[in-house]
């Protein structure tokens, strides 16, 4: 399998006055492409910030992160916007949907901050639509659908643009268990359709279940990495 995503030595301090907090110590992972990884770990265990991390969101303060042939790392904003544009979808836990867009709008609009012309990315959004079961919802807005209704929105706009690579923070925190599995089991099956990487932190174990690799981070550090494609631990530390 092709080495894709290489997160080597990473650290990250966070500095509020004269207190110094370790989200993450120092983490190395490899992701392989077509991948589906799953963290997991207790709240405050620094999952968001390594996801936040390696979709640039944040630098490091120590170590690099490469995707391809890409240093994340290095990039100044401009060019990692452009290569979250073309490149990522994210999906979040409390969805966060534009309220004042109706659902087409809002997932259109990773296609119009690309510049795709309004006539080309609406029947792109209809599709996306279409896709996550919410045919005939395009006009409703955030506040008219449920909250497994806006997550599948969500889905469909971090989608749309047919990314390589899909990170989710938590994106069934805010539903029921019904609702979880019905998102769970869209999310995991349309990546493996069009063969994307998914990188999706929880601190749900049965969420874990959907993975093809289980990833424990606790305080700041991997603790183990169960590759479930084999069914072996593949890496244990004290
Ligand atoms: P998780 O997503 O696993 O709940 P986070 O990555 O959000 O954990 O946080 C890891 C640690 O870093 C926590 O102790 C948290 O309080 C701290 N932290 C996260 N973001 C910031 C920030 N912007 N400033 C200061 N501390 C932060
Ligand atoms: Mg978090």
């Amino acid at each position: 399998m092709e080495k894709f995503i290489q997160v080597k030595n990473v650290r990250k301090v966070y500095r509020m006055g004269d207190e110094r907090v370790v989200a993450l110590d120092n983490v190395s992972l490899d992701i392989n492409k077509g991948e589906f990884v799953c963290f997991l770990g207790t709240s405050g265990s620094g999952k968001s910030t390594f996801l936040n991390m390696v979709a640039g969101l944040e630098k490091p303060t120590k170590g690099e992160i490469w995707i391809g042939k890409v240093p994340i790392h290095k990039l100044d904003e401009k060019r990692v916007t452009l290569f979250r544009q073309k490149n990522i979808g994210f999906i979040f836990q409390a969805y966060h949907l534009i309220p004042s867009m109706t659902a087409l709008e809002n997932v259109s609009l990773p296609l119009a901050l690309r510049g795709i012309p309004k006539s080309k990315r609406e029947p792109m959004a209809k599709k996306a639509l279409e896709l996550v079961g919410l045919k005939g919802y395009d006009a409703r807005r955030p506040s008219q659908m449920s909250g497994g209704q806006q997550q599948r929105v969500g889905i469909a706009r971090a989608l749309v643009g047919k990314p390589k690579i899909l990170f989710a923070d938590e994106p069934t925190g805010n539903l029921d268990s019904h609702t979880t599995k019905e998102v769970m089991d869209l999310i995991s099956s349309q990546v493996k359709m069009n063969g994307q990487t998914l990188i999706l932190v929880t601190h749900d174990r049965s969420i874990a279940e959907y993975a093809d690799k289980i990833v424990t981070i606790s305080d700041g550090n991997i603790i183990s990495v169960e590759d479930r494609t084999h069914n072996e631990e593949i890496i244990e530390k004290e």
